[in-house]
């Protein structure tokens, strides 16, 4: 199947050849919006309450048949439950869910299936049950950082050792494929504690680690708690040290720096978001989440209780967004720039025509120049520098929207 969208500067029609990979890859995102408690950075959308868990998971499976049609039949790979915390659900509920999936969408058999979790939930006896009665095939920790106060200061209801306790569980209950999050940026989290962090990930032979710097979000608590000096300010220079280290750290123990926040070991990268970066398909379930077909957009709301009471899918959608060719070029240059395989020169060419390709190649000179963008043949992908300044650089790439 191809996607064919209107190419205003040529005035004729041009084939996303990007859609016709999109074929093969396709992903199912599933956002459990509970939490036991709500964290003070924290700005997914949760509730602390489980008041409508019953009648949820009966909306989900409505929602489900209402938009079995959104992914046309492609083969789906991916399964992900995010959060919020998906790890409260019960193993009925994760089977009911996933069997549902299964009569109505086309299921890749080789399916990744991710569950995230934190560390509280995850006793032996629940990993044991999850591994022996679920089809789940790799979990996805809320780890953040292994000191209990870097977890007081994000107020995480878990402590350091119910960290390691949850991953020891699950690499007991025989799962090998696992990723956890380590935040660093942490008011507090020193240079030698920070290195504690990544000698313990090292340590448990985790082969793949999310990690992102601590960004206070506008109206979250931890904002409200530092402007009224309840909370140390986040401090820049800190957080660009962490990352530093993050990056030596990661290339002495032979991981791969596949994505600005995510390392993994050849065979471990995360399938699913993958599909985010690549420009997949993927159909969002549950309330605040998003789905992508190639080129719209679409939110559901977010809001539990309007979730649960729409019976139909005009109901659920929030906003939708049928992106324009400039929009769809600047979120290529945006993801590739992010990865490892970079942004690709032949493929803006193909995809977006000669007008951009003489755009990008005018443009990104400079930060050739100045060191912070490598060019490989027709690839271009960001240096060591260019990481630290990585949005930045790719927002100075972007064509404006009179292009
Ligand atoms: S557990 Fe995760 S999703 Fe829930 S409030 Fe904390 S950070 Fe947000």
């Amino acid at each position: 199947m191809f996607t064919l969208i209107s190419y205003k500067r040529l005035g004729k029609p041009i084939i996303l050849l990007f859609s016709q990979k999109l074929m093969f890859m396709a992903g199912i995102y599933i956002h459990i919006p509970f939490c036991k408690h709500k964290c003070n950075y924290c700005n997914f959308f949760s509730v602390a309450s489980i008041k409508y868990r019953d009648v949820f998971v009966d909306a989900l499976l409505r929602e489900m048949e209402m938009r079995k049609d959104y992914l046309k039949n492609e083969l789906v790979h991916t399964i992900y439950f995010g959060g919020g915390t998906p790890s409260l659900l019960t193993i009925d509920e994760i089977n009911t869910i996933l069997a549902k999936a299964n009569t109505l969408f086309n299921i890749n058999a080789d399916l990744e299936i991710t569950l995230e979790a934190n560390p509280d939930d995850l006793s032996l006896d629940k990993t044991e049950d999850l591994k022996r009665y679920t089809p789940i095939n790799r979990f996805s920790i809320g780890v953040q950082s292994f000191f209990d106060d870097d977890l007081h200061y994000l107020d995480r209801q878990h402590n350091g050792t119910q960290a390691r306790h949850a991953i020891e569980n699950v690499q007991k209950a025989g799962f090998n494929n696992m990723t956890i999050d380590l935040i660093y940026g942490i008011p507090g989290l020193s240079l030698e504690k920070w290195h504690k962090n990544l000698d313990i990930f090292f340590d448990y032979h985790i082969p793949h680690l999310s990690s992102y710097s601590l960004t206070v979000e506008p109206k979250t608590a931890l904002q409200h708690q530092i402007s009224k000096q309840k909370r140390a300010e986040v401090d820049e220079e800190l957080s660009i040290r962490h990352f530093e280290i993050l990056l030596e750290r990661i290339a002495q123990n032979n991981y791969v720096h596949y994505e600005i926040s995510n390392f993994a070991k050849k065979g471990f990268y995360s399938k699913h978001n993958s599909i985010y970066w690549l420009g997949d398909h993927y159909l969002g379930l549950g309330p605040s989440a998003h789905s992508f077909n190639g080129h719209s957009r679409q939110w559901n709301v977010a809001a539990i209780k309007k979730y649960i009471d729409s019976d139909m899918v005009d109901k659920m959608v929030a906003e939708k967004e049928v992106l324009s060719v400039n929009q769809l070029f600047n979120e290529y240059v945006m993801t590739s720039l992010r990865t490892s395989w970079g942004c690709d020169l032949e493929h803006i060419n193909n995809v977006f025509g000669s007008s951009y390709t003489a755009f990008f190649t005018g443009s990104v000179k400079g930060f050739i120049k100045e060191k912070k963008i490598i060019q490989n043949g027709n690839r271009f992908v960001l240096s060591k520098t260019g990481k630290l300044f990585a949005d930045g650089v790719a927002a100075d790439l972007f064509v404006d929207d009179d292009f």
